[in-house]
């Protein structure tokens, strides 16, 4: 039998914060990891957002193959725009209800792609069993009845131990309530409460811990500066480590992945990007680093005409899109074209011009994603786009962009066999492989076009 692995997910954890943590008493859990792990700076998807990027990390795949677009996109099929969160105002512009059914539901049984196999689904598929806690990718076999019907009544398919936000709980862990006070870091509480009851029970084979309160306190303050909510993250993983029977015994147990799903950027200027839109009918979706364009019936212009109204636009440091076979980003009027041949990637034009860590793949990906926008828009050096309430995150933090800042994300492997991972999309592959069950043909594509 192969150890029992855990995954960390700690949201928004830029590489600089963690190598600081590993070398900090102050977080003990991550400096204990580290200290008996190995290390790399590894690189997230695009937009580097987190629906996008946790359905990459559970599925292996970028979203041409998974199909999750962004934070906020617009449904060809059913006409409407998808709001996952972008900010509550983002969320009351889209009615709050429908928000609430996109993030929790329509994501994981409508929109994520089915050509995608998230990874509780093949290990439950091959006898595992596994276990999520707050994941928001989390896709699986097993029918969970709400936990809270008076909020909802719907059911969600997902692992077999299933703990989402107090509103799923295949078990009763007694854990506290995870959705109030959020500044207070009472989600990362929650996970830490259901995680020291599953290791204590030695509840699963694969379970995936994920804490988000680090990202949320990043968002407000800016990237770097929030360490008493890292100590929060810390603390939630510590308790599994106690509830082990301490360190020595946590890692004769289980393998462990760290990792976050992407970076943060300081934002001191925001652009509002339908104004360059003016006039040309099209809809755009923005939040964060990250705007789509789609055109519509009524859109005359062409992508690159559509590009070419970012050209001086200062806050743009990419607008992307595909022609004749070619992906295409421009910036001032400048044109980089790329493409995927069997050789490798073929491309024409200053590569300065995409500069990104894994920038061909990961703007590829993107744009072939068929939920995606005519013109994927990344944003320029501390600038954010407004969102569909008017919001940023002006004076903090923000991601979403293909820049280095938004999209290099640590990864540390305890106890773990075979190649060091280097993406987001390697750890669903490299648990399936741990576990001895076939990664998905789409994951050797990957692999192959690094
Ligand atoms: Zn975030």
């Amino acid at each position: 039998m192969p150890k029992k692995l855990i995954l960390i997910v700690i949201d928004g954890l830029t590489p600089a914060a963690f190598e600081l943590a590993a070398d900090d008493d102050r977080t003990p859990a991550l400096k204990f990891l580290a200290a008996n792990g190995a290390y790399t700076r590894g690189v997230s998807t695009f937009p580097s957002l987190t629906p996008v990027c946790l359905s990459s990390i559970a599925t292996g795949a970028h979203p041409d193959v998974h199909r999750v677009p962004h934070l906020v996109w617009y449904h060809r099929d059913e006409g409407r725009i998808v709001e996952y969160g972008s900010s509550f105002a983002a969320i009351r512009a889209v009615g709050t209800r429908r928000a609430l059914l996109d993030a929790i539901f329509n994501m994981n049984e409508q929109h994520l792609g089915s050509d995608a196999l998230t990874v509780f689904e093949a290990l439950e598929d091959a006898g595992y069993t596994t276990a999520a806690i707050n994941f928001t990718c989390y896709r699986g076999r097993q029918r969970h009845a709400s936990a809270v019907p008076a909020v909802t009544r719907r059911p969600a398919y997902a692992p077999k131990r299933f703990f989402f936000y107090n509103l799923f709980e295949s078990d009763v862990t007694g854990a506290p309530l995870a959705i109030f006070s959020r500044s207070a870091g009472s989600i990362d509480a929650y996970a830490g409460a259901v995680g020291r009851w599953l290791v204590t029970r030695d509840g699963f084979d694969f379970l995936v811990h994920y804490l988000p309160d680090y990202d949320f306190a990043s968002h407000v303050t800016g990237p770097g500066v929030s360490e008493e909510a890292l100590l929060r993250s810390d603390a939630a993983i510590w308790a599994l480590i106690e509830a082990a029977g301490g360190p020595d015994e946590f890692l004769d147990r289980y393998a462990v992945v760290v990792c976050s799903d992407h970076g943060q950027t300081r934002i001191d200027g925001t652009v509002r990007l339908e104004d360059a839109f003016d006039g040309a009918n099209v809809i755009v979706t923005a939040s964060n680093r990250a705007g789509m364009v789609y055109r519509t019936e009524g859109t005359r212009e062409d992508s690159r005409q559509l590009a070419a109204r970012l050209d001086h636009e200062p806050g743009v440091d990419a607008a992307l899109f595909l022609e004749a076979g070619e992906a295409i980003a421009r910036r001032d009027g400048e044109e980089l074209r790329f493409s995927r041949r069997a050789s490798g990637w073929q491309t024409s034009g200053d590569p300065a011009l995409l500069p990104h860590p894994g920038a061909f793949t990961r703007a590829w990906a993107a744009l072939h994603n068929p939920n995606a926008g005519e013109l994927l828009v990344s944003a320029g050096d501390g600038v954010e786009f407004d969102d569909l309430g008017g919001r940023s995150h002006l004076g903090g933090g923000s991601h979403g962009a293909l820049a280095a800042a938004d999209s290099e994300v640590p990864i540390l492997t305890v106890g773990l066999d075979g190649a060091q991972p280097t993406s987001i999309t390697d750890l669903a592959p490299l648990t399936l492989r741990h576990f001895d069950v076939e990664p998905p043909a789409y994951t050797r594509w990957l692999a192959d076009a690094a």
